[in-house]
């Protein structure tokens, strides 16, 4: 059998794993060294000039094991396994969801350059974005969903070094309000700037749909980034982040990545691994809760809007992206509860089942309040602006059976008084 007609799936046990090498262990062991025996001296100059670009790989060559900063098994193996699902030739694992956004946009971004930066984002990418970029000189424009493809033209003309875009960023749907950025729109743009000697790199944040529902590649990015964290990694033990492109790009990630040091270790890597092989059964079970979940909250009459992919309307313009773009309505609600931060809270301090906690993806449900958690470092009226409000609650749905987790909701509900 071809790996390549066998679906990723089925893969995650084994691809990429040689039992032989270690003593026939069904399950790849935890690699736990900081360095690795060269057999000859020979052996250990010609990893090192793999290593340090010196010379091209020959035919078939792969890079032997050096010291655990550049590559490890646990890194490796896993690195190749994601990379299946993205259809993509290369992939790098980081300690966090944040080493990996923030070593792309150092690699791609010089003095001088514009990031055009899709908001809301992650607080935390939101932060290096404004905050730590302009240290280096470097200019973030932030565009919304709503924005036209020449209305986002006019702000980085607005700007006037427009020939300095460098990258443009998307992460989409965008957290916490489910909001979809066109892909296509942004390779437009990415293209009009683009010249002989520089490519306006497109780079995608995949946290809330990928792997397993959605291959910005296939709309023309170059680079997706991923946190780990929460659905790949998904049991809320461990912090990771990962990025996925092609063969050249990943090269220049990789080696930002070695002299940075900010690679997973092996014991993460290996809790990676085990996720990996239940990403799928997890997502899909995940998704099919919150269809129910969204459904429930939509006819209750102590909320006022629910903000799920499942329930755009037929016909609008975000309804024609999301049948684009992914193949799921995913496991995200965000919704505004009647009344403001008083009942928001009302409502996740009665919760049970769902836990009180940011973060997402993973196999419990988990229930948070953007404007006073995840989102307070943005100003008010900014929030205000992209629906961040006092009256909105996220919820990220778990594994559970969805009896019991509507039952929480309804109970936590049932303790929220009248505005
Ligand atoms: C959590 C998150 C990040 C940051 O990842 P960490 O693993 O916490 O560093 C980036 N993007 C999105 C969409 C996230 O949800």
């Amino acid at each position: 059998m071809d790996n390549k007609n066998i679906q990723p799936e089925s893969l995650m046990m084994s691809y990429g794993y040689k039992p032989e090498l270690s003593e026939g262990a069904v399950k790849l062991p935890i690699f736990q060294t900081s360095t690795f025996v060269f057999k000859t001296a020979e052996e250990g100059k010609a990893f090192f000039e793999l290593a340090y670009g010196i010379r091209e790989k020959e035919q078939g060559e792969e890079l032997g094991l050096i010291y655990s900063r550049i590559n490890n098994p646990n890194l490796e193996v896993l690195e190749n396994r994601l990379a299946l699902w993205d259809k993509a030739d290369d992939c790098a694992f980081f300690e966090s969801g944040m080493s990996a956004i923030s070593t792309v946009l150092l690699e791609f971004l010089n003095p001088g350059d514009i990031v055009l930066y899709s908001k809301p984002c992650y607080g935390g990418t939101d932060h290096f974005i404004n905050h730590i970029l302009p240290k280096y000189g470097i200019l973030g424009i932030g565009y919304t969903s709503k924005d036209s493809q020449e209305e986002i033209i006019k702000l980085l003309e607005a700007s006037g070094k427009a020939d300095k875009l460098a990258v443009i960023y998307a992460e989409t749907p965008a957290n916490p309000s489910n909001d979809i950025i066109d892909l296509g729109m942004c390779k437009d743009i990415a293209n009009t700037y683009s010249t002989a000697d520089k490519k306006v790199m497109m780079v995608v944040d995949n946290t809330y749909m990928g792997p397993v529902w959605s291959s910005p590649m296939e709309h023309g990015a170059d680079l997706i980034v991923y946190s780990a964290t929460k659905y790949i990694g998904g049991h809320s033990d461990l912090i990771a982040g990962a990025v996925v492109g092609n063969a050249e790009v990943m090269q220049r990630v990789k080696v930002l990545r070695t002299f940075l040091g900010n690679m997973a270790s092996p014991n993460t890597c290996w809790l990676l691994l085990r996720s990996l092989e239940t990403l799928k059964i997890r997502m899909e079970q995940q998704m099919r809760n919150a269809v129910k979940v969204a459904d429930f909250l939509n006819t209750h009459n102590k909320i006022e809007k629910v903000y799920y992919l499942g329930l755009l309307e037929k016909g609008t313009s975000q309804y024609e992206l999301y049948q684009k773009q992914y193949t799921s309505p995913g496991a995200m609600i965000s919704f505004d509860i009647k009344g403001g931060e008083k009942q928001a809270f009302q409502f996740l301090n009665a919760l049970k089942l769902f836990k009180l906690a940011v973060s997402l993806g993973s196999t419990e449900g988990l229930a948070q309040h953007p404007a006073s958690m995840t989102h307070i470092g943005i100003d008010e009226e900014t929030r205000n602006a992209i629906g961040v409000t006092d009256k909105l609650v996220r919820l990220s749905i778990g594994v559970e059976n969805e009896v019991d987790i509507i039952n929480d909701i309804q109970q936590a509900l049932s303790a929220v008084s009248p505005n």
